[in-house]
């Protein structure tokens, strides 16, 4: 239920794992052995990982920008994207900077001559760069900081 999520806090550098095939049970342990938060949006499994003594949190909002929010406001986490420290989305691993050279087909033509700096995902191979979708990636975080500042109001 919460893939969007996943890939945003990966791409803010988080190590998050995803499944949809553990049941209830699974998770909680998983979360516990590994000392991970749970996120979720299951209210009942977060009154079982919690009452098990797991670190788990209910996330709600609509959007992404919302959701962002609320787990900044309470994880203290950076809403920037930090290349250095940025995990590829799809499968967690650290992306590093490739250069322009190595890149070869994995990149239109266009793409290469108009872009300067490149990442690639050591793992699945994926390759990123700041294209038009960064504008939407800053829009959302923008949003999201606007978010946390209302919630710090709230409280
Ligand atoms: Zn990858």
């Amino acid at each position: 239920m919460l893939g969007k999520l996943t890939r945003w806090l990966r791409i803010l550098g988080h190590n998050i794992k995803y499944s949809n095939d553990l049941d209830d049970a699974e998770l909680t342990v998983i979360a516990k052995k590994e000392r991970r938060i749970l996120l979720t949006r299951d209210l009942e499994l977060y009154q079982q990982a919690t009452a098990k003594g797991v670190d788990a949190f209910y996330v709600e909002g609509k959007t992404e920008a919302e959701r962002l929010a609320q787990l900044a406001e309470r994880f203290g986490i950076k809403l920037e994207v930090d290349m250095a420290t940025s995990r590829c989305p799809k499968c967690n691993t650290r992306v590093r900077q490739i250069s322009k050279e190595t890149i070869g087909e994995k990149v239109e033509k266009s793409t290469l001559s108009y872009y300067d700096e490149f990442w690639e995902c050591p793992k699945c191979g994926q390759v990123y760069w700041r294209g038009a979708h960064w504008t939407r990636i800053r829009k959302t975080l923008e949003a999201a900081k606007g978010n946390v500042e209302k919630l710090r109001k709230k409280n």
